[in-house]
């Protein structure tokens, strides 16, 4: 079953591909990270990692895989980088400190309307969800709108209230996608799967939104149709799993879960070097 309808003319995911050439490394400098989810120390907001060269580059960039660096390996902040240092002249936060404070939380707003936006973007593909389209659309417009205008603007921006507005509109979507895949009722209240075995199970239809699935076994399960939005899929196997017709999957949860040479994923999504 075909759920995903692509505009072959433009790639409306096309601006969320992270660009790390054109940002100055802003992920490893504005974030909190810690040692325990994969990062090379614990460090607070605004530090860099000691792994930041002066030219913004990773001097561990090569040998994060074999380093088993997982959370440098799995971020991605939906194109959030490029764009926050398009706003900045190139005098950037190492050497403008009175400013560096700012750009480090431009960024992560920008990140968390990037990530919206990005849900929103996938609605337009989603054809049981037509009738949300022409809403949508508008939602899309404003926060282009806002991303292009100032820092002063986007820092001002009341996201908790985009999100009430947003989120029925994103549960709807998932509705009209369960009602289109399956008539059974496939809410799961439960939340917590950390290490269940869910091998060669067909989970078309079902809801995993918010779910932990770390080291969840996802192993050949045929998945179309099912929601993840906001679900932990680190280290979740998914060899071998068809994810194709899955909602609203992100590059940060493919990146972080097991997949292998014939872990199927929607096309919009990036298949990550690592899987064999
Ligand atoms: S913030 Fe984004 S674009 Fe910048 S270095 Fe990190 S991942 Fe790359
Ligand atoms: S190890 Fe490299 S990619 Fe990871 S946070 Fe440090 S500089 Fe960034």
């Amino acid at each position: 079953m075909q759920l995903h309808q692509y505009d072959s003319s433009s790639d409306i995911f096309n601006e969320f591909r992270i660009n790390c050439e054109k940002c100055r490394g802003l992920c490893c400098v504005a974030l909190y990270f810690s040692k325990f989810d994969g990062f090379p120390s614990d460090k607070v907001s605004g530090t860099p990692c000691h792994n930041l060269d002066s030219d913004f580059c990773c001097s561990i960039h090569s040998e994060l895989y074999s380093k088993q660096m997982k959370g440098c390996l799995a971020y991605d902040c939906f194109g959030a980088g490029q764009i926050v240092a398009s706003l900045y002249e190139p005098g950037d936060w190492r050497s403008n400190s009175q400013i560096a404070q700012e750009i480090f939380e431009v960024f992560i707003k920008v990140f968390h309307l990037q990530q919206i936006l990005w849900y929103l973007s996938e609605i337009l593909t989603l054809m049981p969800a037509k009738t949300l389209w022409k809403k949508t659309s508008i939602y899309i417009d404003e926060l282009h709108i806002l991303i292009q205008s100032s820092p002063k603007d986007i820092l001002n921006f009341d996201i908790e209230e985009l999100r009430t507005k947003v989120n029925p509109l994103l549960k709807e979507a998932g509705e009209l996608v369960k009602r289109e895949v399956c008539h059974t009722n496939r809410e799961i209240k439960k939340k917590d799967f950390i290490g269940h075995n869910f091998k060669k199970s067909k989970l078309d239809g079902y809801n995993f939104s918010s779910a932990l699935l770390i080291a969840a076994n996802l192993e050949s399960c045929s998945l179309t149709g099912s929601n993840f939005i906001g679900a932990d899929l680190r280290d979740t196997n998914i060899k071998n799993a068809d994810l194709r017709e899955s909602i609203f999957l992100t590059q940060g949860q493919i990146n972080a879960a097991k997949g292998n040479k014939n872990t199927r994923i929607p096309k919009h999504l990036i298949r990550p070097l690592s899987w064999m």
